[in-house]
C-alpha cells in the first residue's frame, strides 16, 4: 500500500491545523457533525429521487468516546464515500480557492480563519495525531479505510463494513501544558460542545451515556446503566412559531446564551422573507455590559447557516449604533463554508444587515411607544451609543436615530424626545433650545437658563459630552434649528427691548471697551445683555465652538492644539451692577477694573471653568469686604 501525498493547497491547510494554537479547537466536532449531517441530507435526497423506502428518522449521528484507547468515534449512516471519493474529498481540499493563503506565515490570520469559518474535515487534526475514516458508499458492495497521520500523507485500503455510511476515528493528541485533549472524551464536554454548536442539526446526535441509580429492590446498592441519549434539541427556538415559545423560554435562552443575569428589555423574533430569507431572534438588553463602552466590547450577532453556527459574532450584521443588540440570524441562503473575505463582500449578508437595521429601529420606536419606562432604561444604558452614531455618521443616519434620542427637559423634568419637544413648541418659536452642563442640577443654575425659562421656552439639557456634537450633525429636526442658549445665536427680545439694549451698548461703549482691555485676551468683548434675569453676568460663546465643546475637545488627549471658543462677557443690563459699573468708570477707574476682573471670574465659575488666579480673586473680594 502506497502512501499518497496531499495536494499542495490541502497540505497548507493541514499544516495550519496540525500546528494550530487556536484556542477553540472544539469546533472540529461541529465540522464533523456538519459533514455527517450533509451526508444524510444527500442520502435522503437520493432516496426521494430513486423512490427508495428510506425513513428520515433512521438517520442518526453517533458519538462514541473511548477513554482507554483515547479515541473519539463519529459515526453516520449517510451516503458514504467510495474509494475514489475518499481520495478526492479527503486528499484535496474541496473548496479550493476559498482560502487566501497569502498570509500563510502570519499565525494570527490563520487563527482567525479557523475561528470564524468552516474549515472542514481537516480541523480534526487540531486535536488528533491520527485519523481513520471507514466509509461505505450507499449501494456499493465494498468499504474502504482512509488513514492519515497528517503531514506524511494518507493511505486508502479496502476493509469490512456492513452498512452504508462513515465512521471517523480520531486518535487524540497527548495532552500538553497548554492543551487538554482528554476533555474531548468526557461526556459532559461532548454534550456541551454539541449543544453549543450543533444543537439545531436536524438529525439526532446520540451518545451512550452512563447513569448511576439505585438498584431495584435494594436501599443502598447502586448500578450504572448505559442509555443512549440524544444530545441535540434538533429544533431551534427561532424556527419555532412565536406562539409555541413562552416568554420564559425566550428569556432563559437569552440569559444562557448571551450571559446576562437580567431579563431582556425586548425580544424580537421574526422571519424575514425578502430578497434573502432568514429567521432572526434579537434581544435588546436592559443594561450595558460592564465593558460596553470600552474597546474590548465586540459587537455582532451569531450567524447560522440552516441551523449550523458559522460565526459567533458577525460584526457586519450590526451598525455600531445598534452594537448593544444581541441575538442571531439563521439563513438557508448562506453557505456554511464561506470565507471571511467573501462574507465581508457578501451581498446577501448586506441585505440581511439592512433589513435588521430597519427592524431594530422600528422595534425600538415601538418599545418607546408601548413601554416608555423600559425604553428609558434602554436609553439610559445605550443612548450615548445612539448619539455617537449620529455624530459618526455625518448626518447620513439622521432618519434612523433622531427619533430614538432623548434629553432631559426643563418643562417635563424628565427625558423627552425631539418630536415631543417640537409638539410642545410655542407658535412663535422656531428654534429648539438647549443648554450644556455636567448635570441637570448644574445646568439649572446657569444664569441664561433662568431667563429663557422665564420667557416660557422649554430647554433641553445636554449632560453628555457627545450631545452637542451629535446635534450639530443633526443640524435640524422637523425643520427646526437648534440653539445653545449660552451662545449668542439666540434672540428672545422684542424689537423695543432690542432697541433699548443697543442704545445702552452704544452709550456704554467706551466703558465696555475699557473693561475688555482690563480682562485681556481671554475674551473678545464685554457687553450688556437682556438675556439674564436675576444674575449679574454670564459668558457667551460666539461662533461654532461653544464653551462645552471647548471643554470636551480640550479634554481629549489627542488634541495637541487647544481649541478656543470666542468668549464674550455679558453683563445684565437690568441689574444694579450695570449702573454701578457706569458710576465707577466715571469716578474710580481702578476700582472699575477690579470689578471687571471679579465679574469675569464669577462668570467663569458659574460655567464650571477654572479661574486662572484664585488668590488674586480672593484678595480683591476681601478688599471689598473690609
Ligand atoms: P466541505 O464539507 O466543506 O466540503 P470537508 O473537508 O469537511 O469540506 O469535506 C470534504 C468532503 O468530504 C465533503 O464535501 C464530502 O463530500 C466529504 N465528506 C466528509 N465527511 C463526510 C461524511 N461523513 N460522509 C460523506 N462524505 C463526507
Amino acid at each position: 500500500m502506497r502512501t499518497k501525498q496531499f495536494k499542495a493547497e490541502s497540505k497548507k491547510l493541514l499544516d495550519m491545523m496540525i500546528n494550530s494554537i487556536y484556542t477553540h479547537k472544539e469546533i472540529f466536532l461541529r465540522e464533523l457533525i456538519s459533514n455527517a449531517s450533509d451526508a444524510m441530507d444527500k442520502l435522503y435526497y437520493h432516496s426521494l429521487q430513486e423512490n427508495l423506502a428510506l425513513n428520515r428518522s433512521d438517520l442518526t449521528i453517533n458519538i462514541s468516546p473511548d477513554k482507554e484507547a483515547r479515541t473519539l468515534v463519529i459515526t453516520d449512516n449517510g451516503i458514504g464515500m467510495t474509494a475514489d471519493e475518499l481520495e478526492t474529498n479527503l486528499g484535496t481540499i474541496a473548496k479550493s480557492g476559498s482560502f487566501d493563503f497569502k498570509n500563510d506565515n502570519e499565525k494570527k490570520e490563520d487563527v482567525d480563519i479557523i475561528g470564524q469559518f468552516g474549515v472542514g474535515f481537516y480541523s480534526a487534526f487540531m486535536v488528533s495525531d491520527k485519523i481513520e475514516v471507514v466509509s461505505k458508499a450507499f449501494g456499493s458492495d465494498e468499504a474502504n479505510k482512509w488513514t492519515s497521520k497528517g503531514a506524511e500523507g494518507y493511505t486508502i485500503e479496502p476493509c469490512e463494513k456492513d452498512t452504508n455510511g462513515t465512521v471517523i476515528t480520531l486518535y487524540l493528541k497527548e495532552n500538553t501544558d497548554d492543551d487538554d485533549y482528554d476533555q474531548y472524551l468526557e461526556e459532559y464536554k461532548i454534550r456541551e460542545i454539541v449543544r453549543k454548536y450543533s444543537d439545531y442539526i436536524r438529525y439526532p446526535i446520540t451518545m451512550d451515556c452512563q447513569h448511576s441509580h439505585l438498584k431495584e429492590g435494594t436501599e443502598d446498592e447502586y448500578e450504572t446503566v448505559t442509555e443512549t441519549a440524544t444530545l441535540n434539541s434538533m429544533v431551534p427556538l427561532w424556527k419555532k412559531n412565536k406562539n409555541e415559545v413562552t416568554a420564559d423560554e425566550y428569556s432563559s435562552f437569552y440569559r444562557e446564551k448571551f450571559f446576562d443575569y437580567e431579563e431582556p428589555a425586548k425580544v424580537i423574533h421574526t422571519k424575514i422573507e425578502g430578497q434573502v430569507m432568514f429567521n432572526t431572534l434579537l434581544y435588546i438588553p436592559r443594561h450595558a455590559p460592564f465593558d460596553y463602552y470600552t474597546k474590548s466590547y465586540e459587537k455582532g450577532l451569531q450567524l447560522y447557516s440552516n441551523g449550523v453556527l458559522i460565526m459567533d459574532k458577525c460584526a457586519d450584521l450590526l451598525p455600531d449604533y445598534f452594537s448593544f443588540v444581541k441575538g442571531l440570524v439563521d439563513s438557508e441562503d448562506l453557505s456554511l463554508n464561506i470565507s471571511r473575505e467573501m462574507l465581508q463582500h457578501d451581498a446577501q449578508l448586506k441585505l440581511i444587515a439592512k433589513s435588521l437595521e430597519k427592524k431594530i429601529h422600528s422595534e425600538l420606536v415601538k418599545l418607546m411607544k408601548d413601554s416608555r419606562d423600559t425604553y428609558e432604561k434602554v436609553f439610559t444604558a445605550f443612548g450615548m451609543q445612539l448619539k455617537f452614531g449620529l455624530y459618526n455618521s455625518y448626518g447620513t443616519k439622521n432618519d434612523v436615530l433622531s427619533d430614538l434620542i432623548m434629553f432631559h427637559s426643563s418643562n417635563e423634568k424628565k427625558l423627552t424626545t425631539l418630536k415631543e419637544y417640537v409638539g410642545r413648541m410655542k407658535e412663535s418659536q422656531d428654534t429648539i433650545y438647549y443648554a450644556c452642563g455636567e448635570s441637570v442640577a448644574k445646568i439649572d443654575l446657569l444664569p441664561q437658563v433662568e431667563a429663557v425659562k422665564d420667557k416660557g421656552f422649554e430647554i433641553l439639557y445636554f449632560t453628555q459630552n457627545v450631545d452637542e456634537f451629535a446635534i450639530k450633525m443633526l443640524n435640524e429636526f422637523d425643520g427646526k434649528k437648534f440653539a445653545n442658549i449660552c451662545t449668542d445665536g439666540i434672540d428672545l427680545d422684542t424689537d423695543e427691548e432690542k432697541e433699548e439694549l443697543k442704545e445702552k451698548n452704544d452709550t456704554g461703549k467706551e466703558m465696555l471697551d475699557f473693561l475688555k482691555e482690563t480682562i485681556g485676551e481671554e475674551i473678545t468683548a464685554v457687553r450688556f445683555t437682556n438675556k439674564l434675569k436675576n444674575h449679574p453676568v454670564c459668558l457667551t460663546a460666539e461662533g461654532e465652538v461653544s464653551l462645552e465643546m471647548e471643554k470636551t475637545l480640550n479634554a481629549m488627549p489627542a488634541n495637541e492644539e487647544k481649541v478656543k471658543a470666542n468668549i464674550v462677557l455679558e453683563i445684565n443690563a437690568n441689574h444694579p451692577i450695570a449702573d454701578k459699573l457706569g458710576d465707577l468708570y466715571g469716578t474710580d477707574k481702578d476700582k472699575a477694573a477690579n470689578y471687571a476682573k471679579i465679574l469675569y471670574a464669577q462668570a467663569r465659575l458659574i460655567e464650571g471653568l477654572s479661574v486662572e488666579n484664585p488668590t488674586e480673586l480672593s484678595n480683591m473680594i476681601c478688599d471689598l469686604m473690609v
